[in-house]
């Protein structure tokens, strides 16, 4: 049994992110996906809550025919303690998947192997992209996301809040 762990803030999930589980399913027997920066909601970067999010992902993940798990990960102010942190909130995983640079950092000083999936796209596919466009009223980021992402973004007027978080405060 191969557990492999992937982790990301998905603010929000996209396809680039699908097509990265739909390689990893092909190396492992479950996924466990880490949602990182749980804490964190109503802000620019990070504008949907751990809950929101996971309802926007678990409907995606059951196309990929794994186990998969779902398990928020908050922040920790310390950086060197964050690997425990996380073994401490997941089942136990061989191997992390990840591109972010602090990420691949820690678990490699903690001796887990890291694998660094390809970008898929990513002038298009991208959290960051994807946000800007909301922001512009460009509705063609519903083409970069799993159907079940449109339609928790769409229940919870999320586009709306990014829009009201992100004006400034004029009082
Ligand atoms: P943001 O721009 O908000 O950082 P993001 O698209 O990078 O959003 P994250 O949640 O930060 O999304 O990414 C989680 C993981 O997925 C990271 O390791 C990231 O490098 C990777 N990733 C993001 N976009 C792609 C993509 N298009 N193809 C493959 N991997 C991707
Ligand atoms: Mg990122």
């Amino acid at each position: 049994m191969k557990r492999g762990l992937y982790i990301g803030r998905f603010q929000p999930y996209h396809l680039g992110h699908q097509a990265v589980l739909q390689k990893i399913v092909e190396e492992v027997d479950e996924i466990v996906v880490g949602l990182g920066s749980a804490q964190a909601s109503h802000t620019i970067e990070n504008p949907f809550t751990a809950g929101e999010r996971i309802s926007m992902i678990w409907p995606a993940l059951k196309c990929l025919d794994v186990a998969c798990y779902v398990i928020p990960l908050e922040d920790m102010a310390r950086n060197a303690v964050w690997v425990s942190h996380v073994k401490a909130m997941t089942p136990k995983f061989e191997v992390v998947y990840s591109n972010n640079p602090l990420v691949v950092q820690l678990f490699a000083e903690a001796g887990v192997e890291v694998r660094r999936p390809p970008m898929y796209r990513r002038e298009v596919y991208s959290g960051t992209a994807i946000r800007r466009m909301m922001l512009a009223g460009d509705e063609n980021w519903k083409r970069l996301v799993p159907f079940s992402v449109v339609s928790v973004i769409e229940e919870i007027d999320g586009v709306e809040r990014l829009k009201n978080v992100s004006s400034g405060d004029e009082g």
